[in-house]
């Protein structure tokens, strides 16, 4: 099989014209194209007003080899690489110890199902609950102000990103096309077949809630087990090896290996292996604020007379800001068409962060709009960025009236340094509600006076960008972990055997996509440390 890359197409063309693109490109007639499949499609919307769609093609030919030949020297025409997923082992004997998974949010559910396939039925604990129960607790913060801090959006089946826009992807280097197992499986537990070729897939949530489910099930068919409401608040370290965990209803379980994919909101659980000893170290995360515009003037500056159009969608952007203090401001996890969400798991707490529905149409485009911090903000021992991350929190919550709102204020009054005190033609979506106010002190300063050089910088590159009814709402921390659970080669902890951090919380993944990558590769790694120690024997 032959991959094109760089495959352009205008926005308007015929979906015949496909077909012909692809033979025209080869020189090759038509006939001589057997079949074809879109690997990858995206846009170039660089030029507004001529949009065209970037299509990565495999297609099989009827002579490949003279293909190839004849395109030796274009990096555009190669041999298609193969993306098939090998396990590193199947096992057919139940081991004594099951391997056990801490979490499962899409690191420890893609290490469960890796683990289950190759037979190794692990034990996978949850503190949070099933998916629809947690549903059921996330929307009492929403509507009813109350804060279950064992059920939310932080904790549950599916963790962190079940109530997402379920972006789906990422920036890391995967040679060995881990990727494409994480969203494959994903296509079999029930979500769209076209997250494995546009080139920025999104489940969206509801969606994503029917496939954790699936998943769940076909991790206990393959004997696996799944354990909710069960949180880990105990482990038991002996000569270097982990050999127990303790549980919160006090049952201590058997583990010699144990994956932790904690994510970044599990600040007990980090508190509680700081005190055991376990390696860990500060870790650079950004803060900020969510900003919320109509859609529709996104879609407008980024897309001019195709905005709407259906294979193009709602808009989305991406953009950096260079401030003079030094400091970089960039947007965050933007979600067209989608809504601000409240995100604490901490009573008394204030976090925002964003989700939407597959179809993107809600009224407004959010994204966090966040300054790049380094341990050098928050000295101290591995546990400080928590903390820091814990006072603006407070300190949000505060400013928001101290009932779950979030505090807010126009873009046009943060700018003049004044309070807001009425909304203009923004609502603003958070639940459960907003709090006019001045967010001046709601971050440390030098986060301020980045953000209020970066809103106009942005506006040169969508127009309407720092318009003054656009509304922001605070405060954005939980980024990505504030902490490494640093790893050696064989992806246990530097210090303890038998232990595989995983994921967000152990720094190691940034979202969705990636944290099921390291899932697969700590599952991986977990399997041979345990084939190696059964052979020693
Ligand atoms: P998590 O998903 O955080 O899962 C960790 C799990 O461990 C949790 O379920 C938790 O309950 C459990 N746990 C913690 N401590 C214990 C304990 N002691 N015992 C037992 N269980 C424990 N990323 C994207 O790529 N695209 C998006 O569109 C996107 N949108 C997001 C929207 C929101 C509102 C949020 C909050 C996050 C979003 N993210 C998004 C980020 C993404 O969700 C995370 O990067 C991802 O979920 C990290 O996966 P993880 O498995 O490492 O950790």
């Amino acid at each position: 099989m032959i991959r094109i890359t760089e495959l352009r197409l205008p926005l308007e063309a015929p979906a015949d014209a496909l077909p012909v693109a692809v033979a025209e490109r080869l020189s090759i007639t038509l006939a001589n194209l057997l079949s074809f499949t879109v690997f990858k499609r995206g846009y170039d919307a660089r030029k507004r007003d001529a949009i065209v769609l970037v299509y990565t093609i495999d297609a099989t030919l009827s002579d490949e080899s003279a293909i190839l030949a004849k395109f030796a020297d274009d990096p555009h025409v190669k041999i298609a690489p193969d993306t098939t997923y090998r396990f590193v082992t199947q096992v057919h004997e139940v081991p004594d110890i099951r391997p056990v998974v801490v979490g499962f949010g899409p690191c420890g559910l893609m290490a469960g199902l890796v683990l289950a396939q190759m037979g190794l039925r692990p034990i996978i604990l949850e503190r949070g609950k099933k998916v629809r129960e947690r549903t059921k607790d996330t929307w009492a913060l929403w509507r009813k102000n109350q804060l279950n801090p064992e059920s939310n959006v932080q904790f549950g089946e599916g963790g962190a990103g079940t109530f997402s826009d379920g972006k789906l992807y990422s920036q890391i280097k995967d040679p060995k096309h881990y990727g494409r197992k994480v969203l494959t499986e994903f296509v079999k537990a029930g979500a769209p077949e076209e997250i494995l070729y546009v080139s920025k897939p999104h489940i969206g949530t509801f969606r994503l809630v029917k496939m954790v489910e699936n998943m769940r099930a076909q991790i206990e068919a393959l004997g696996g087990e799944i354990r909710f409401q069960q949180q880990v608040t105990d482990i038991l370290i002996e000569a270097g090896q982990v050999r127990c965990l303790t549980l919160a209803s006090g049952e201590q379980l058997r583990a010699d290996q144990v994956i932790m994919a904690l994510g970044h909101s599990a600040r007990d659980t980090f508190a509680m292996l700081h005190e055991r000893g376990v390696f860990m170290e500060q870790k650079p995360f950004s803060l900020g604020f969510r900003i919320e515009h109509p859609q529709t003037l996104i879609d407008q500056a980024r897309f001019g007379k195709y905005a709407g159009n259906e294979l193009l969608g709602a808009a989305d952007y991406k953009l950096v800001h260079h401030a003079k203090n030094g400091r970089s401001v960039y947007s965050f996890c933007m979600c067209p068409g989608g809504q601000v969400v409240a995100a604490t798991s901490e009573v008394g707490r204030v976090v925002t962060n964003g989700m939407s529905q597959y179809s993107r149409a809600e009224r407004n485009a959010n994204a966090g709009i966040v300054v790049g911090i380094t341990p050098s903000d928050y000295p101290g021992n591995p546990l400080a960025g928590m903390e820091f991350q814990r006072q603006w929190e407070s300190r949000a919550y505060e400013l928001g009236g101290g009932d779950y709102s979030a505090p807010g204020q126009l873009v046009g009054d943060f700018l003049k340094g004044r309070a807001s005190t009425q909304l203009g033609s923004v609502e603003p979506s958070y639940q459960p509600g907003v709090h006019l106010t001045d967010l001046a002190t709601s971050l440390p300063g030098y986060a301020i006076e980045a953000i209020r050089e970066a809103l106009p910088a942005f506006e040169r590159q969508i127009k309407g960008f720092s318009m003054y009814d656009a509304v922001l709402t605070g405060v954005e921390t939980r980024t990505s972990s504030p902490l490494r659970m640093t790893r050696g080669e064989d992806l246990q902890s530097l210090n303890v055997k038998g232990l595989f951090p995983a994921g967000e919380g152990a720094g190691y993944a940034g979202g969705i996509l990636s944290a099921g990558v390291d899932g697969i590769r700590v599952a991986e790694a977990l399997a041979t440390q345990m084939l190696e120690a059964h052979h020693d024997r």
